[in-house]
């Protein structure tokens, strides 16, 4: 059987990560996210690491050639030889296009979680994130059972700085810019699957997972 490769694209805050998580627990294949390499890079102070670290923290891309690298290298080992979850890539075209050459007569599935900017910045506005644990809850959707205290914990729950609603329609713009030709890329391939990212996470990943075709399912 050819590698399965899954792409999943979608907003920052669509639940694209979330759903990356699960769906590689459920059909056994590594989650791959070039934003946790990078950042694993830096903590360990590659020289990948330190390269990346200056478009990072202004917000940039890091550079295709990095990503590409460290990428490849990644899913060269033996976890991924029956394919594995991309979260996070492609960005640009460029790396579309070296993915493409990369996986060559491999099965290819990309799904969009489709958000509207809207609900992005609602559940942005009201998540609360736990200064000690990193645990996050909403103010709606999950409100702390104490006031200000993380249900997991008990520590502080806050709003995360680049939650706030003028950095996360920064963010969207950012997105959208970048998206769009990907989308378009894929929409021209005939593999692009779009996904209603508005419904609860349960009902996404069902869809999701009914969507892969079924000798690729669990
Ligand atoms: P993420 O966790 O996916 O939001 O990524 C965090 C940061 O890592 C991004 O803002 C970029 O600076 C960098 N990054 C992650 N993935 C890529 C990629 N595929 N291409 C270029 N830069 C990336």
């Amino acid at each position: 059987m050819p590698a399965s490769i899954v792409i999943l694209l979608g907003a920052p805050g669509a639940g694209k990560g979330t759903q990356a998580t699960r769906l590689a627990s459920f059909r056994r294949s590594p989650h791959v996210s070039t934003g946790d390499l990078l950042r694993e890079n830096r903590k360990q102070g590659t020289e990948l690491g330190k390269q990346a670290q200056q478009h990072m923290d202004a917000g940039r891309l890091v550079p295709d050639e990095l990503v590409l690298a460290m990428l490849f290298d990644r899913v060269a080992r033996p976890d991924c030889v029956d394919g594995y979850i991309l979260d996070g890539f492609p960005r640009t075209l460029a790396q579309a296009e070296a993915l493409d050459k990369h996986i060559a007569g491999s099965s290819l599935q990309v799904f969009e979680v489709q958000v509207s900017d809207a609900t992005i910045v609602e559940r942005a506005a009201g998540r609360l994130t736990c200064k000690a644990c990193g645990n996050t809850q909403h103010q709606r959707f999950s409100p702390p059972k104490v006031a200000g205290r993380c249900d997991k914990c008990g520590g502080e729950l806050a709003q995360r700085p680049d939650d706030r609603a003028e950095v996360v329609r920064e963010r969207l713009r950012v997105y959208h810019e970048q998206a769009r030709p990907l989308v378009a890329y894929y929409a021209r391939k005939g593999c692009l699957k779009p996904i209603d990212g508005e419904r609860a996470p349960d009902v996404v990943f069902a869809d999701l997972n009914c969507l892969l075709p079924s000798k690729e399912r669990v």
